[in-house]
């Protein structure tokens, strides 16, 4: 059970406008974060390494990734406007829940969360959390 996903609201402010900048191409995104009680948080996004735009999902190898367990999921966008993951998404799945942002990504309600079924997941957009600079 994976719970309420909680995306900080930079977060899914950054997946909206990474999708918009990578339109009409697709956007690939690695979802950082950290699983509680009650739920997942997802607080940071990173590019994937040697990720190649417009090269759709399959360009992204699971295997060039570095072992971060921090990494929730994938988030990639679906510039033909679906909102539900395709066969070659469910199976090229990474992570623990997979995020589709759909076309014309304008709000969050554009962003859909996903388990490793495909079946939609519960999700809520919360204030950043305050980080606690080293200095
Ligand atoms: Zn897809």
């Amino acid at each position: 059970m994976i719970g309420l996903v909680r995306f900080e609201k930079s977060v899914a402010d950054s997946l909206l406008s990474y999708a918009i900048d990578s339109y009409p191409k697709e956007a690939i995104l690695l979802l950082r974060g950290k699983t509680g009680k009650d739920g997942m948080l997802i607080n940071d996004v990173l590019i994937p390494p040697l990720a190649t735009h417009g090269r759709g999902f399959s360009s992204f190898s699971s295997t060039m990734l570095p072992m971060d367990l921090s990494i929730m999921g994938v988030s990639h966008s679906h510039p033909s406007g679906s909102n539900q993951p395709s066969m070659h998404d469910i199976n090229h799945f990474y992570g623990r829940i997979m995020v589709i942002v759909a076309y014309p990504f304008q709000s969050y309600s554009d962003i859909g969360v996903f388990n490793s079924h495909g079946d939609r997941l519960p999700h809520e957009i919360v204030p950043d959390s305050i980080r606690e600079d080293p200095q």
